[in-house]
Order: structure tokens, then C-alpha cells, then sequence
């Protein structure tokens, strides 16, 4: 890869010049207070990826994606496969948040909280700072071709990239196998366990390409979360912009008649996507803050008002009035809250048990000395966190015959029982209902009743 400074002149946008070929962005070292910001989240949100396969609620982890089993383990809840219609309601809920969030605020997510952004500036890059020194001397010994130094902090580097990227694999497929068993097949041949295997080695292949080399290309030309960022905000988002009226014409700071910026290059240095923020609002702007901090440390050095690159609104960088709270921020909010509504009718209906008592094929009815017969399979599945006992209590009007009235379940085990309901003919009415009370031992605020029609000769 030929390296050049991020100059303005022959480059097509950001990190790619006009043919398409890629600028390598080194972005300089910056300090500020958005800075220390990103870096306490990059600190939170590492801690709660490496602590979640750990932590324990209720006896299992605090997140566990049991794809194999079809048994989900969130915070001490515990779904199953018929529960997968609730990843519509996350999902859903998640993509609006993003859509208010990017109304108000912009790419803030992608600047701070992105595991995109977490990854490569909170882990990646410090590695490479480590190995690769600043960025100056970074691309001065890029450019002096082969050398001894060069090979071996290369070396180096990529040898902890690749560790790294091992590390964050297997992390992550911890989310999907738990973490004592991912430590078992670690210590297990690959073949006993070659699925596993390969999703780890494969996701630790893909992390390490995307943090060691396409880093800011996934932002620019991948992410759909970016190209949409013209559509979701408007004149009132805050952004991350250059104050022109301010900046322009820019100039030596002696200069008589020159703007607030000298034109040192610094808020260009520091960017991770190699843009230059005094040419406007760019899909390639992460939000990232690193240009506002370094422009703030030259306005400090000069003894100038802090700033000229700063959060505004494009309205606010054009001295018109700033309008926090607009028509599409309510239309968001309003979707996401209705979302909300609708998840919150909808678990308060997820019961811990699921039981269906299910008409069984064949003949509907069955009649035999007067006596009219009904025969039914009820599926019952312990979605509860512990083993439960479950006692099935039938109604009083139809005689039952139920091979299990009693019957102890493990968390997410589930049985089928046959059950038999009959009554005589003589008391058959058109469109009977047989019901049945489930009964959870111990926990009598769980139960409920399930009910399944029964069929006479009267329903023909
Ligand atoms: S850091 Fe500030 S002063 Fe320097 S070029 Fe950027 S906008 Fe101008
Ligand atoms: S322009 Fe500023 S906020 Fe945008 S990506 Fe570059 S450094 Fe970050």
C-alpha cells in the first residue's frame, strides 16, 4: 500500500483517492474531553462484552444464545424456540432507538459506542500506537522501506492483532456455547468439535482482515447505518460540524483579516476516516469527536474561544434558531414507544410455562355404550428458570382419563401427555369446551387454565 499524508489536494473523498484506490489513514494521537469520554465507554462496554458469559443469573449466564438447544438465558429469563417472535420486538426496538438516537445526535453511536469503533480505537489501535510509535514516526518508517525495525514491530503488531482477534472470537462464541464448555473444547482436539472450531477460527479470520486492515473502509462503503444518516436527520441534528463563518478566510494567526483557523491540519491529522470537517458535513463523518478536541487544543494554544469545530447543528452553524424537539423526532419516538407498548403487552402474556392441549388426529369423537370420547395431547414446557412440579386439575363436568396428572419438569424440559375427556351422549351440547387448570406447585400466582373444544355428534 503506497503511503501518503492526507493532503487535500489529489484525493477523491476521505480515505480513497479519485481512482478509487485507498489513502492509509494514521490517525495522530488527540486528548480532550471527548475524548476521555470515548474512552470510558470503550472501557464500559469491553468490560460488560468480556463479563456477560460470565456472570451467572439464576444458575445460568447472564447471556446465553443456546442455538443448538433452542434454550435463550437473558438476565435470568428463559425462552425457548415458539419464543423467537420476541427478536422481532428487540430487533425492532433496537433499530428505532438508533433511528431516534441519530435524529437527535447524529453518528454519536458510531463515534462511542459502535463495536466497530470500540474495537478498533479502544483496542486495536493502542496496539498498533504501541508498536508503531506516533503517527509521524509511523509513516516515517513506513516509508523508508525494509528495515530490521520495521519487520519486527510488524511482526509484533500483527502477532498480538491475530491474538487479540483470537481472543474476541471466542468471546463470542462463548455467547452461544457458554463459557465453561468453550474452556473444555479449547482444551479438546478440534475434531471433536470441528463446528465450534470453525466459527471460532472463521469470526477471529474476519475480525483480524477488518481491525488490522479494512478498519474505516467498513464505516465508509459498508455500513448501511451510515448511508442512512442523511435520510434520519435534518438541519436540527447535532453534528459534528466546522464553524465557516468563524474559520473563514483561514489564515496565519498574525494575520489581519484572517478567520479563527491557521490552517494547522490538526482536526485533519486526527481523523480516523481521513476527512477534512471544514468541507462540510460528510457520509465518512463517524461522529467520532477526535477533530473537535484537537481543533479545541489549538484554539486553547492561540488564547481563542473554543469551538470553531465543535457539536452544533446545522442551524446553529448558520446563527439560525436551534430546534431541539421537531415533527420527526416525535414520529420516532412515537414508533419506538409504541414498540415499546407492544413488547410490554406482549411478555406480560409470555408465561413460564407453555402448555397446549392439542386435538389428536383421526376420527373426531369415538362413542361407546352411550359414552362420547374426546382425545387430546397436551404439550407442556417448563420455561421457568428452576425445576417445576406441575399439577393438572381438570374440570368437573367431563370425566378425564390423564396418564401424568402430575409431572416434574426441568428448566425448558417439555413433555407430552395424552389425555382423554368423555361424557354421555345424552348430556352433549353443540360447540363444548373440555378446560383443564395447570397448577404450578409452590408457585399458584403461575397457573392457568387451557381449554380445547370437544366434539359430539351434535357439532355435525
Ligand atoms: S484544527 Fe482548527 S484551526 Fe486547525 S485546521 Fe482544523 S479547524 Fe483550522
Ligand atoms: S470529521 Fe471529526 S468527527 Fe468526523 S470522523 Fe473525522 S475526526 Fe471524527
Amino acid at each position: 500500500m503506497t503511503v501518503r499524508l492526507p493532503v487535500l489536494d489529489d484525493r477523491g473523498h476521505g480515505s480513497l483517492r479519485g481512482d478509487g484506490s485507498r489513502i492509509k489513514v494514521v490517525p495522530a494521537d488527540v486528548h480532550g474531553r471527548f475524548n476521555n469520554v470515548r474512552r470510558v465507554m470503550f472501557a464500559v462496554l469491553g468490560v460488560i462484552y468480556v463479563a456477560l458469559p460470565f456472570i451467572q443469573v439464576g444458575g445460568h449466564p447472564a447471556v446465553l444464545l443456546d442455538i443448538q438447544h433452542r434454550k435463550f438465558y437473558l438476565f435470568g429469563s428463559v425462552f425457548n424456540a415458539q419464543d423467537t417472535w420476541l427478536v422481532f420486538f428487540l430487533l425492532s426496538g433496537g433499530a428505532f432507538s438508533l433511528v431516534v438516537v441519530a435524529a437527535l445526535f447524529g453518528r454519536v453511536w458510531c463515534g462511542y459506542a459502535c463495536p466497530q469503533t470500540v474495537f478498533l480505537e479502544g483496542l486495536f489501535r493502542p496496539i498498533e500506537r504501541f508498536f508503531e510509535g506516533p503517527r509521524a514516526a509511523h509513516l516515517r518508517r513506513d516509508q523508508e522501506g525494509v528495515s530490521f525495525s520495521r519487520i519486527a514491530r510488524k511482526t509484533a503488531k500483527h502477532a498480538f492483532f491475530v491474538i487479540t482477534a483470537l481472543i474476541l472470537a471466542h468471546l463470542f462464541v462463548s455467547y452461544f456455547v457458554s463459557t465453561p464448555l468453550i474452556f473444555a473444547m479449547m482444551k479438546g482436539p478440534p475434531s471433536a468439535h470441528w463446528e465450534a472450531f470453525a466459527w471460532a477460527f472463521g469470526l477471529a479470520g474476519i475480525l483480524y482482515f477488518n481491525f488490522a486492515w479494512f478498519r474505516e473502509q467498513f464505516c465508509v462503503v459498508m455500513c448501511p447505518y451510515g448511508r442512512l444518516q442523511s435520510a434520519l436527520g435534518d438541519a436540527d441534528t447535532i453534528v459534528v460540524g466546522y464553524d465557516t463563518n468563524r474559520g473563514e478566510p483561514r489564515g496565519k494567526a498574525k494575520d489581519a483579516g484572517a478567520g479563527a483557523c491557521v490552517d494547522c491540519m490538526r482536526c485533519v491529522v486526527v481523523c480516523p476516516t481521513g476527512i477534512d470537517i471544514r468541507n462540510g458535513q460528510q457520509l465518512d463523518c463517524i461522529g467520532c469527536s477526535a477533530c473537535v478536541d484537537a481543533c479545541d487544543e489549538i484554539m486553547d494554544s492561540l488564547k481563542r474561544p473554543r469551538g470553531l469545530v465543535r457539536y452544533d447543528s446545522l442551524n446553529g452553524f448558520a446563527g439560525n434558531a436551534r430546534r431541539f424537539l421537531r415533527p420527526r423526532v416525535a414520529l420516532y419516538a412515537g414508533l419506538l414507544a409504541a414498540g415499546a407498548v407492544a413488547l410490554f403487552v406482549a411478555t406480560q402474556n409470555h408465561h413460564s410455562v407453555e402448555a397446549n392441549l392439542i386435538r389428536l388426529a383421526g376420527a373426531p369423537y369415538t362413542i361407546e355404550r352411550g359414552i362420547v370420547r374426546n382425545s387430546y395431547e397436551l404439550h407442556l414446557v417448563n420455561k421457568r428458570n428452576d425445576t417445576a412440579t406441575f399439577a393438572l386439575e381438570p374440570s368437573s363436568e367431563y370425566t378425564f382419563v390423564i396418564l401424568k396428572p402430575r409431572v416434574v419438569l426441568q428448566p425448558l424440559e417439555d413433555v407430552r401427555i395424552p389425555i382423554f375427556a368423555s361424557l354421555p351422549e345424552a348430556r352433549a351440547r353443540a360447540h363444548s369446551v373440555v378446560r383443564l387448570r395447570v397448577r404450578i406447585e409452590g408457585h399458584e400466582q403461575d397457573s392457568f387454565n387451557i381449554s380445547a373444544p370437544f366434539l359430539t355428534p351434535v357439532d355435525q
